[in-house]
């Protein structure tokens, strides 16, 4: 049965930050609201067991499949945009890596001119979300929505890892979220007794039930609708059905830094040569809204095992690939509970205030993301630059609301990205040559031996690099002619809408994105609820 038309608020995307404004949102019984999402319930079994991240890359049931326009600095390579589709949205299909960042990247939020996003502004939200396994303390939280936990063992590969970063010169870290960045680790991950929590499971679970609440999936939200420069509800369609709702107090978009700005731009709201270019009337003139683009960029070394103690070795076997799943059905470990990372590290390549790369450390290796594993054993890093400077944009290429729009990054465009990722290349293999790691390692497959000088490492990288599934920036938050929103997340020049995801960072944060944007949310639902006269915990 379908809701009825009219609500106080409706959210676009029941992603990472629209399980979190629903529940929030709902939480007083005062307000009633509507959250439409394009994809459906996250039944699929593999969402939930955190290995299973690998099968949803290429699932058109539970992901975008959006890809990058040729790049020009990539050998004009299309690079592949996962991108989640369902209750959860890319938090029901990510890594589940648990990283916030670095202090210092809110506190120049701040000092971009957007009050309230400093550190120390943000950091209740981020306790406020958490439900921190190893117990409270004053950087982390426990009993919020989303749990944070421990990866379920050590690995020998990963330990070796870690050790060597050590020989190397860097300090062992236990917990990237803590006091100092710096050093290597083992991840903590998005995951309760070694199953996924997504911000659908965590908080959209048990708003669900609230009789102010409706979810519609397979909605796919075509337009925004406005009265004058107010918006006032949003065009849906689900089946070939189109449908309308309408919203007294708010509309509020939360589809992610690719489809944010594309139902922007569909809307009326961008720059004004695109929306004239397919025929639609120009709401607002705003260039900002697409502009942009910012996303991490990965580089990824590849090893054969000198042992058969890599996830290769287990899940091309049989018999230990049945082992693991009975380990998992019965204790909750092993390999099934492992993320997009075991172990990592964030490291300086040059004398800076705070890292500048991030390693991820994975007992496994395959040709891409999402492949088959290597018959042989293997494992595998990669290094990304922190906070690129390449920027690209999202535009719609067709007034059609459900034709994908033009991505293009752009990575690698920018000099100092590409020394960066050059020096963090040259880094990893000073670290793979410590003691520790050098009795694991029999071969380095990729980039290999023959890859010595910064100008074969870096045509290895432009080569081979793919996205670390970090788009942001795309409505970005600020007081400049390029922004998008204001610091409360309003659209600038327009009533009653805003844009709550990865879209609205002003940049990229030092670290994975889930993390920051379910931050976002719980800050935007405070400032929602706040311009509503209601009163607040933490602002
Ligand atoms: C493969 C992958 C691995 C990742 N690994 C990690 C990791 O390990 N750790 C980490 O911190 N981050 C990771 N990330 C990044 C992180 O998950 C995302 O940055 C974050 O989930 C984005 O949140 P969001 O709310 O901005 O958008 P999303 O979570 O993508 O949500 C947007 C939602 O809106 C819906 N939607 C969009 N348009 C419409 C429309 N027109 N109508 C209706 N619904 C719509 C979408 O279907 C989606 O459900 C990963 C991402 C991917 C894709």
């Amino acid at each position: 049965m379908l809701p009825p038309h009219h609500f106080d608020y409706i959210i676009v995307g029941a992603g990472s930050a629209g399980c979190v404004l629903a529940d929030r949102l709902t939480a007083s019984g005062q307000h009633r609201v509507l959250l439409l999402e394009a994809g459906g319930h996250d039944r699929n079994i593999w969402i939930h067991i955190p290995l299973g991240y690998g099968k949803l890359f290429h699932n058109p049931k539970v992901n975008w499949l959006y890809t990058t326009e040729p790049e020009p600095d990539l050998g004009n390579r299309k690079i592949i945009q996962p991108c989640g589709k369902v209750l959860g949205g890319s938090s029901s299909i990510n890594g589940l890596l648990y990283v916030r960042g670095q202090p210092e990247d809110y506190d120049h939020w701040r000092q971009l001119g957007n009050a309230g996003w400093g550190f120390s502004d943000v950091l209740p939200y981020f306790r406020r979300a958490e439900d921190q396994e190893r117990g409270p303390d004053a950087l982390h939280g426990v009993g919020g929505p989303l749990a944070v936990s421990n990866v379920s063992e050590p690995h020998p590969l990963c330990e070796a890892f870690i050790q060597a970063t050590q020989q190397a010169g860097f300090p062992r870290n236990d917990d990237f979220n803590g006091p100092t960045q710096e050093g290597a680790g083992y991840f903590q991950l998005t995951a309760r007794k070694g199953r996924r929590c997504s911000t659908a499971v965590g908080y959209l679970r048990s708003a669900w039930r609230r009789p102010n609440l409706a979810v519609v999936t397979n909605a796919l939200a075509t337009r925004i609708l406005f009265s004058a420069r107010r918006a006032v509800g949003v065009e849906y369609r689900r089946d070939t059905t189109l449908q309308t709702a309408y919203a007294s107090g708010e509309v509020i978009v939360a589809g992610g830094a690719f489809n944010s700005p594309r139902l922007l731009q569909l809307s009326g709201i961008g720059p004004p040569d695109l929306l004239r270019s397919f025929g639609i009337p120009v709401i607002a003139d705003m260039p900002g809204v697409g502009a942009e683009l910012r996303d991490h960029y990965q580089v990824r070394m590849q090893y054969r095992c000198t042992e058969p103690i890599t996830m290769n070795d287990v899940l091309n076997r049989w018999r230990h690939r049945i082992r693991a799943g009975l380990r998992y059905v019965i204790s909750r470990k092993g390999m099934l509970t492992i993320g997009a990372g075991y172990a990592g590290a964030f490291l300086r390549t040059r004398p800076l205030a705070s890292p500048d790369v991030q390693v991820h450390f994975l007992i496994f290796s395959a040709d891409t993301a999402g492949a088959a594993l290597h018959p042989f054993s293997g494992f595998m890093t990669s290094i990304c630059q922190l906070r690129p400077e390449s920027r690209g944009f999202v535009r719609i290429k067709s007034s059609d609301p459900n034709a994908p729009p033009a991505i293009q990054p752009r990575y690698l465009s920018s000099r100092s990205d590409c020394e960066t990722t050059v020096a963090g290349m040259k880094l990893l293999r000073t670290i793979m040559s410590q003691p520790a790691m050098r009795r694991y390692i029999a071969q380095e497959l990729e980039p290999g031996e023959e890859c010595r000088s910064d100008t074969d490492m870096l045509s290895f990288a432009r080569l081979t690099g793919t996205t670390v599934y970090h788009p942001t920036s795309t409505c970005r938050m600020g007081s400049d002619s390029g922004a998008v929103v204001d610091e409360r997340l309003r659209v600038r020049g327009i009533d009653a809408l805003r844009i709550i995801d990865g879209s609205i960072m002003p940049t990229l944060v030092s670290g994975n994105t889930n993390a920051a944007i379910v931050m976002i949310a719980e800050k935007g639902a405070d400032l929602i609820l706040q311009d509503a006269g209601a009163p607040l915990a933490l602002i």
